[in-house]
């Protein structure tokens, strides 16, 4: 049953002073000892591993070959003696479905041989693949379901690890989650290819620069914004507890405006509860570092060291997942959802992006001696995002997300690149230089040499930009809190393996025709910058020129998930993950299908537990106060007193107003939402709840927040932004 308001605040009083907080055992010691423990790291691999198995291994996560039923058996049961020690009685297949969540199925390492006996055994088949039953995920039409298997493969690039659940413990094994004919049913396999094909397009434009080079790999290192609430709080609000975000609530007459959270000190509880999380994070070997409040109240953020993209994802995922069990420990409650609450803040997942040669090289940095090479992935990175934004866009479009984007918040959904001054200046006077032979090379090779340290600098940061260079890196800052990153960074990935690809060729043909590599390269580099003057924007993205600005730059703005999916079904996106190979035709469709279903999965929820909430909680609490103010308006009356009814018979007719106002939004959304539900496309179900359903929505909420300030606070049904934002 879930609590009422009064019961839930009850509780919070009856908790005794200061919350008793049990810190995760390992807690009190330096990190270093436990960092890991949980993780089937190289470490661990070298002790339980014969010498061939662990090179094989090695060669399989470095240069991608396959590896034998033997070697796997061998993995395989090393794994399980690893575990076993550790106290682990089952393994997982643990994979990420395209509904963003992670998911496992869990398998006892009990088994029954043929003739009866009990034995404990892990396999090098039962390591490899399994079959999950895979029905319920979506797929986009991928499988019918007579067909309905779905099958999860070993991925081991990433490593195993240990879930501790309570006193249960779980090895899992990350995978990828195929059809039966192999194609991708998860946001992983995807990401991997497209580390693949960035790698292959990269190797060849460092070997410009630097023969020595013979990988390349793309790092990412994530900022997770959450917030956190009272789990007694939580429980009486059926909104959070369905969508994950207020469906309705009037902003408190405090909230952010004070700024007083930012980097303010944090609440001991929820202090407890981050101290706890990093543990826990830190045994997993998620380097979390970070840990500071956000702009709203009750808002903070994580963050770790940046690592290799698919192990970033991995850990970003895990996190997730540990933050709310965690949180539960606690008696605290995670929102991860990019607008848990209207009037403050939402929250997003900053992509720090970068690449990485095997020579220890950032080709996004600067460093102390610059040169050609920097500017060619620097310039070649806005070159791509300029070609590709809107199929960026489409990677961070969701229902939640469509929350910030589209309204007056953080990123807007207009995709452009800050650089800041120092490099706004330095593509100025790469321009000016007119001369193609070494002379001008050596002169730019200047330049760069002569730019202020940008890692220092951070002084000329844009927060408004949506993808911003921040000295060694690029910050993609319009992912969604709850988002997988793998999607946005799958893209980053493929773009830029195409647009190297085209700047190789583009090298090469002046090369053909007598120009030196050097001069070459600048040459072509100069025509790019000449071209992408549309894209870069310094000023205020929030602001309403911009969108004018920008409109007229011939850029896009989709601010609504089905209009900025639509780009997937075109020829660009077509080419964009078949020529790359990242998702052939078949696997971008089921994508599209997929993402168009959960936006509209997710509106249909929200109606109608909006409908619900307002029918059975908000308005029998003002139908009570409303008799209340009748009763007392027809005694006061009876006494003659009329000149004591003025107030209240003002009130009574600003709510009798505002209940047609809910009886008339109710009545128009249900009647869309039936509409939405028989369209005939998951496209035009998508538009009639973006466009029909949602504003009626709006305007339910506009006239309940208005009762709220209204309605006796005795009679208020559901826990306030007061209340629930103010972390005890
Ligand atoms: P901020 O002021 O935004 O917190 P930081 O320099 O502390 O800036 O970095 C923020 C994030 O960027 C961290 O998660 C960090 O690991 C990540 N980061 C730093 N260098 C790289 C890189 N080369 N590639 C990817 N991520 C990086
Ligand atoms: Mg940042």
């Amino acid at each position: 049953m879930s609590l009422s308001r009064f019961n839930a605040l009850q509780t919070i009083e009856n908790r005794m002073e200061p919350f008793p907080v049990e810190l995760a055992e390992g807690s009190m010691e330096n990190i270093a000892s436990y960092f890991a423990e949980n993780v089937f790291n190289d470490e661990a691999m070298k002790k339980h591993l014969s010498e061939n198995a662990y090179l094989s291994v090695k060669a399989a996560v470095q240069s991608g070959q396959k590896l034998t039923l033997e070697v796997a058996d061998e993995v395989a049961k090393g794994m399980k003696k690893w575990s076993e020690e550790k106290g682990c009685t089952h393994f997982a297949h643990w994979f990420q479905p395209l509904t963003g969540k992670t998911a496992e199925k869990h398998d006892s390492f009990f088994t029954l041989t043929h003739d009866g006996r009990v034995i404990e055994e892990f396999t090098g088949s039962a390591l490899v693949q399994q079959e999950p039953d895979g029905s319920s995920f979506p797929s986009g039409g991928m499988r019918s379901t007579f067909e309905a298997r779905g099958y999860t493969v070993w991925d081991p690039s990433s490593p195993a690890f240990i879930m501790e659940v309570g006193e249960g413990k779980t090895l899992c094994i990350p995978t990828i989650f195929v059809t039966y004919g192999g194609e991708a049913q998860d946001f992983k396999l995807p990401l991997l290819r497209s580390q693949t094909f960035l790698d292959k397009a990269a190797v060849p434009v460092c070997q410009m620069f630097d023969e020595e080079v013979t990988k390349v790999g793309a790092t990412l290192g994530w900022e997770q914004e959450y917030f956190v609430v009272d789990e007694a709080l939580f429980s009486a609000r059926p909104d959070l507890v369905m969508t994950g975000r207020t469906l309705l609530g009037r902003a408190a007459a405090k909230h952010q405006q004070l700024e007083d959270h930012y980097f303010g000190s944090i609440p001991e509880r929820v202090y407890a509860f981050m101290r706890d999380l990093e543990t826990e994070s830190h045994k997993l070997g998620i380097p979390v570092r970070t840990r500071h409040n956000e702009v709203a109240p009750s808002q903070y953020e994580v963050a770790p060291v940046f690592e290799e993209i698919n192990v970033a994802v991995d850990h970003n995922q895990l996190l997730m997942d540990l933050m709310e069990r965690v949180a539960r420990r606690h008696k605290l409650r995670v929102l991860l959802h990019e607008k848990p609450f209207a009037g403050i803040n939402g929250s997003g997942k900053h992509n720090n992006w970068s690449m990485g040669t095997n020579t220890g090289v950032n080709l996004l940095s600067p460093g102390r001696k610059v040169n050609l090479r920097f500017l060619t992935f620097f310039v070649n990175t806005i070159a791509a995002v300029h070609k590709y934004a809107d199929i960026l866009r489409a990677s961070i479009a969701h229902a939640g997300n469509d929350h910030r984007l589209g309204a007056n918040e953080a990123p807007p959904a207009i995709i452009s690149v800050f650089i800041g001054e120092a490099m706004t200046k330095l593509l100025q006077q790469i321009l000016k230089g007119n001369s193609t032979d070494g002379e001008e090379v050596k002169r730019v090779i200047d330049l760069i040499a002569k730019l202020p340290d940008l890692e220092l600098d951070n002084t000329d940061r844009n927060r408004t930009s949506p993808f911003a260079f921040t000295g060694n890196k690029f910050e993609i800052r319009a992912v969604g809190s709850s988002q997988n990153c793998a999607g946005p960074m799958t893209v980053m990935n493929t773009m830029m393996g195409l647009q190297l690809v085209e700047f190789k060729t583009d090298v090469e043909k002046l090369v053909a025709k007598g120009s030196k590599q050097e001069v070459a390269i600048l040459t072509v580099l100069k025509s790019y910058i000449r071209k992408l003057k549309p894209i870069l924007f310094e000023g205020n993205n929030y602001s309403d020129e911009w969108k004018e600005e920008a409109a007229r730059r011939g850029l896009s703005n989709h601010p609504t998930t089905p209009d900025a999916l639509d780009v997937l079904s075109s020829k660009l996106a077509q080419g964009f993950y078949g020529k790359s190979r990242v998702m052939n035709k078949v696997e971008l469709e089921a994508f599209h299908a997929v993402q168009l279903h959960a936006y509209c999965t997710k509106l249909s929820i929200e109606a109608k537990t909006l409908d619900e909430v307002v029918n059975s909680m908000v308005m029998p609490a003002v139908i009570r106060y409303q008799t209340e103010l009748a009763d007392n308006i027809g005694s006061m009356k009876d006494l003659d007193m009329d000149d004591a009814i003025g107030y209240q018979k003002d009130t009574l007719k600003r709510m009798v107003r505002a209940a047609n106002e809910i009886r008339e939004g109710l009545e128009k959304m249900n009647k869309a939402l039936d509409k939405a539900h028989e369209a005939d496309d998951v496209r035009g179900e998508a538009d009639i709840l973006c466009n029909k359903v949602k504003p009626q929505m709006d305007k339910i909420r506009e006239a309940v927040d208005d009762l709220e300030m209204l309605v006796d606070d005795q009679y208020w049904p559901l826990v306030k932004y007061r209340e629930l934002l103010f972390v005890k």
